[in-house]
C-alpha cells in the first residue's frame, strides 16, 4: 500500500476552468517521484491540494487513511511542503530560531535539539546563529528544508529545489534528498529538469492541462515525444 494516494482529485479555482482534472498519484515509502509539467500544468495546485491550502474533489489518503477532513496544521504534521522560494518560509532572525520557531509553535519537545539536528542534516550546523539575510540562496533552501525535516514529515514535496543553485550546491542538495528517501520519507520532486528526473526519481508523473498524462520510469518519458511535446518537456537539463 501506498504512503499516499490521491484518486481523482479535480479543481477549480472559484468555479472558473478546471485547473486539476481527475488526478490520481501516489507516493511509496522511500520512493522518490517526479512531478512534471509545463509551467501552468497545476503542479503547486496539486501541491496545495495535498497539504490542504486548497480543497479539490476527490480523494486523499495518507496510510490508508483518508485525510480530505484534515485541517492544514494537521496535514503539515505528516506531510512538508517546501514552497519554491525560501523566502516566502523565513521568518526569523537566525538559523536556529528559525528551525526552532516551528517546533515551539507545535509544542514540540526537545526543540533545541531537534533543530540542531535538523540544521546538521543540511549542512548548516555551523551557521546557525547566522542571521539568514548572510545565507546564499541554495543555503537558504536548505534552511527551509530543515526547518520541514524538523517536524519528521512522512512525505516531502519539494517544489523546484533546485532552481536557482549553482552545480556543486545542486548534486549536494540531490545526494541529500536521495539519503532522506532511504531513510523512507517519500518524496513528490517538482522540477522541469528532465536530467534531474532521469537521474534522481523512480518514476515520473507528468501533467498536462492538469491531467496526468503519463506515469511511469523517467527514460521511458524521454523516449516518448508525444508526451515530451505536450509537457513541452526537454531533454537537456536547465538547472545546471
Ligand atoms: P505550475 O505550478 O504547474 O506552474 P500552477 O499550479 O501554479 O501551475 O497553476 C496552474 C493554473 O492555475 C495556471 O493556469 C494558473 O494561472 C492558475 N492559478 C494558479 N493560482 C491561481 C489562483 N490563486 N487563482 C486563479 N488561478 C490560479
Ligand atoms: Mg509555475
Ligand atoms: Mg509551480
Amino acid at each position: 500500500e501506498p504512503l499516499l494516494k490521491i484518486e481523482d482529485l479535480t479543481f477549480s479555482y472559484n468555479q472558473g476552468e478546471k485547473i486539476l482534472s481527475g488526478v490520481n498519484l501516489h507516493i511509496s515509502k522511500g520512493e522518490i517521484v517526479a512531478l512534471l509539467g509545463n509551467n501552468g500544468a497545476g503542479k503547486s495546485t496539486l501541491s496545495k491540494a495535498i497539504t490542504g491550502i486548497v480543497k479539490g474533489e476527490g480523494r486523499i489518503f495518507l496510510n490508508n487513511t483518508p485525510i480530505d477532513k484534515w485541517s492544514i496544521r494537521k496535514r503539515g504534521e505528516k506531510i512538508g511542503y517546501v514552497m519554491q522560494n525560501p523566502n516566502h518560509m523565513l521568518t526569523q532572525e537566525t538559523l536556529l530560531e528559525e528551525v526552532e520557531f516551528g517546533l515551539k509553535i507545535r509544542k514540540i519537545k526537545n526543540s533545541r535539539e531537534r533543530a540542531e539536528k535538523a540544521l546538521s542534516t543540511c549542512g548548516l550546523h555551523r551557521y546557525r546563529n547566522w542571521p539568514i539575510s548572510a545565507l546564499s540562496y541554495g543555503q537558504k533552501k536548505r534552511l527551509s528544508i530543515a526547518a520541514i525535516l524538523s517536524l519528521d514529515p512522512e512525505i516531502l514535496i519539494l517544489d523546484e529545489p533546485t532552481a536557482g543553485q549553482d552545480h556543486k550546491h545542486y548534486l549536494e542538495f540531490m545526494e541529500f534528498i536521495k539519503e532522506i528517501a532511504a531513510e523512507g520519507v517519500g518524496i513528490l520532486l517538482i522540477t522541469h529538469d528532465m536530467h534531474l528526473a532521469l537521474e534522481y526519481a523512480d518514476r515520473a508523473v507528468v501533467l498536462s492541462k492538469g491531467e496526468v498524462i503519463a506515469d511511469r520510469e523517467v527514460s521511458s518519458i524521454l523516449g516518448d515525444r508525444d508526451i515530451m511535446e505536450r509537457a513541452n518537456l526537454k531533454e537537456t537539463s536547465l538547472s545546471t
